[in-house]
């Protein structure tokens, strides 16, 4: 009984490949510094596996990027801007076109963290990178025969965008017959050097394709089909189930003998299996969930492998991840601070790795006793543990009913009596919520988390810091002010740590894109408030001025997007009891006098290849008021959300805010195109992701291209979003203009 992993982190257990990248990009250390972190990293993951006893172990799923951008490296497909001149691509190629250099923008990132291809009719693809040959080579040297991993040749066309010019007219899929000799030649290079097994990772495949698409497959593996003739070829799909014209084209590929399918996001794909499973193929269960970081249900699994092994047969089986262990934490064992029965119910991509291997062992009939028994101790313990589940919050979110999740009034009604109440201009300014975070902020923050200042002196540098930029505000003449956001260090983590049912990791990180990181909450239990979490500070921030004060809070279904999340429970269930502790806090901050909230969902359009985002309208709408004048803003990190713009407009916020800068014309076609849109709007008018100042014309012929569009009374004046990243001298000036830009066009209106 075989075992398989399909990707493991690239990080390191205590992020070194980041603050190798980074020292590498400082000029503070060699290429061949790098490269050595790399090489350490990618040889102890292998023996790591190799001492677990998998059987199909992954190799070239390391990157110093991410593997779409390393495909693009190996097919060659340099834009010309980065002035490739040919030959193997080496770090200053491939980090330009990651991260842009002195003259030259990076290519686009995609919200699901991988550079975006860029592809037209005249791209001249060369086999530019032996990274994968190089990786398997090393790997081999080890001592180790691994499974040489590739970005399948469709999926990576379908996540490529047509180059600037040929948007319209160009079709992506023409170019397959262009790459697949490059294909061949990587094939053939890692037949020579022994491989026998090879992956094509085609995740698209979960996708709603038509059958042009599903043909590529087809047509591409028929192509391949006597280069890959001697090697067992695996393609591993992911995050979803397939439908069954896609797991038809799956399984009738030429010259493929294994499928990987995602039977823990895929939930339907079984039925598909029963139904039909070619003779003779291999099966790789992706039973063990490689998203998340919660402990597998190993009983549970095994009766899972169990029904398959009788369909497919029991040479035909192999236990695997749900997806690249890249989605999940490296190691639990450097989780020193957790709560030790909270933490005997995670794994983590090691703990996951055995997991994977007990099954197979278990299948085989050599199973682990001890090993089975405390993970169902465990499992159990989970179960009923009273830290997870809170009677009250399941009554509450139980009791929703459809008219909770809508305001009781008309938003055109309510924005009229909200502009009397509050009495604000035409085009009124206002910014994001978060001001510049100095370094002596940061250091204030962190000394009170290390008990190393009191709470008093705390208090004082934080309400000292808001009294700045409140002052600031008023002298710039803003008309909706916020306190700034200076005691969050994060805007997830900081209602994470003050929500219950949250658990924090100290070393939990997961990869984000290149050296970033992020360290998500683990959600374990039900959520409640015990006590307000903003109200403190906002309404300090509203003691010093007489402009509306913004109260500051995040979406539920942001925190949702950014953590772990239970997986015992539907994730639209811990989206509503997030939403009703917000309520909560939405409540105590209109009784403390607070009339303007912003409820932030930067992360509303996150998930990548996860489908629809269905639960985006209720779970939001859920946590705003029902009755009163407060005014309730949103902000959101995106702009193109021309297919979920009804969902937005059922959240039914007073006045959105968007990031719009880099992409005016897609996020105004929207409305252009009939969509009516009746509650307020504030369209970023400048981007904050630079330094950039912008010159008062410049905002002010911005916004008079969105009156174009919308109705002035409507319209709102704000930057992109917070400002926290910036610094005053840019801030102070920009936002100078920003307010004369309006004042200008309200003379002219
Ligand atoms: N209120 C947050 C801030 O200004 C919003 C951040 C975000 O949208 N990413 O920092
Ligand atoms: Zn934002």
């Amino acid at each position: 009984m075989a075992s398989h992993i399909v990707g493991y982190p690239r990080m390191g257990p205590k992020r070194e490949l980041k603050f190798a990248l980074e020292s590498f990009w400082d000029k503070k250390s060699s290429a061949e510094d790098l490269q050595k972190v790399a090489a350490g990293l990618r040889s102890s993951i292998w023996k790591q596996m190799a001492d677990a006893g998998i059987k199909y172990i992954p190799s070239n799923t390391f990157s110093y990027y991410d593997q779409v951008l390393d495909t693009t490296a190996m097919l060659g497909a340099v834009p010309p801007r980065y002035g490739w001149n040919g030959g193997e691509i080496g770090f200053d190629t491939y980090f330009s076109m990651a991260r842009g250099n002195a003259s030259v923008p990076a290519m686009e990132m995609t919200k699901c963290h991988f550079i975006v291809p860029e592809l037209g009719p005249d791209v001249r693809f060369s086999y530019a990178s032996h990274k994968a040959v190089d990786e398997y080579k090393e790997a081999k040297a080890l001592g180790v025969n691994t499974v040489p991993v590739l970005v399948g040749p469709v999926s990576y066309l379908l996540l490529s965008k047509p180059e600037k010019g040929v948007e319209k007219t160009f079709s992506l899929l023409s170019l397959l017959r262009k790459i697949l000799p490059i294909y061949k030649e990587v094939i053939s290079e890692l037949k020579a050097a022994g491989a026998s097994w090879i992956q094509f990772d085609e995740p698209t495949l979960v996708l709603d394709l038509d059958a042009h698409q599903l043909q590529a497959f087809a047509a591409a593996y028929a192509d391949l089909e006597s280069t890959l003739s001697g090697l067992n070829v695996l393609i591993e799909t992911y995050f979803a189930d397939l439908t069954s014209g896609a797991y038809k084209t799956l399984i009738e590929l030429k010259g493929v003998t294994a499928y990987g399918l995602d039977l823990v996001r895929g939930t339907k794909t079984i039925d598909l299996i029963k139904t039909n499973f070619p003779k003779g193929k291999f099966l790789f269960a992706g039973v063990v969930d490689g998203r998340n970081i919660w402990a597998n249900d190993l009983a549970s699994s095994l009766g899972t492998l169990q029904a398959l092994e009788a369909i497919v047969g029991k040479d035909n089986l192999v236990v695997s991840t749900s997806c690249s262990l890249l989605h999940t934490a490296v190691d639990l064992v450097n989780e020193t601070k957790l709560d030790d029965e909270i933490k005997s119910w995670l794994a983590f991509a090691a703990q996951k790795v055995v997991e994977v291997n007990a099954l197979a062992k278990a299948l085989a009939g050599r199973k682990d006793e001890a090993f089975f028994a405390s993970n169902a101790t465990a499992q159990a313990s989970r179960k009923s543990s009273p830290k997870v589940t809170n009677e009250a919050v399941q009554k509450a979110a139980a009791a929703l009913k459809g008219s909770d999740h809508r305001r009781a009034t008309n938003v055109s009604a309510r924005l009229d009596a909200q502009q009397k109440k509050l009495n604000l201009p035409i085009l009124p300014t206002t910014t994001i919520g978060s001001f510049p975070q100095t370094l002596e902020l940061r250091r204030v923050r962190r000394e009170f988390k290390a008990n190393k200042i009191s709470e008093d002196d705390y208090v004082k540098a934080i309400k000292e810091e808001i009294k700045k930029v409140v002052d600031l505000q008023e002298e710039l003449d803003i008309d909706v002010l916020v306190h700034g956001e200076p005691e969050r260090n994060d805007m997830v983590e900081y209602f994470g740590e003050q929500l219950s049912g949250f658990a924090f990791t100290v070393n939990g990180w997961v990869q984000s894109y290149g050296s970033r990181c992020v360290k998500p909450p683990i959600i374990y239990g039900d959520v409640s408030r015990p006590k307000p979490m903003t109200v403190f500070w906002s309404s300090t921030a509203q003691s010093m001025t007489s402009r509306p004060m913004k109260g500051m809070l995040t979406g539920p279904v942001t925190i949702l997007n950014w953590s772990f999340v239970r997986n015992d429970q539907p994730r639209f269930e811990t989206c509503y009891q997030i939403a009703l502790a917000i309520k909560d806090e939405v409540e105590d901050l209109e009784k403390a006098g607070i009339n303007v909230i912003q409820i932030d969902e930067a992360a509303l359009r996150e998930g990548c290849l996860l489908g629809s985002p269905s639960i985006l309208s209720t779970s939001n709408g859920q946590s705003t008021p029902s009755g009163s004048l407060t005014v309730i803003h949103t902000h959101m990190c995106y702009s193109n959300f021309n297919d979920i713009i009804h969902s937005i407009i059922d959240m039914d916020a007073d006045v959105i805010t968007i990031e719009n800068s880099r992409s005016d014309e897609k996020l105004l076609s929207v409305f252009r195109e009939g969509v009516k849109y009746g509650a307020g709007i504030g369209p970023g008018v400048y981007d904050i992701h630079s330094p950039r100042i912008p010159s008062t014309e410049e905002i002010a012929d911005r916004i008079n291209k969105m009156l174009a569009v919308l109705e002035t009374n409507i319209l709102w004046v704000n930057p992109d979003c917070g400002l926290k990243t910036r610094k005053y001298a840019e801030v102070k000036p920009a936002l100078n203009n920003m307010v004369a830009a309006a004042k200008l066009l309200r003379t002219q209106l």
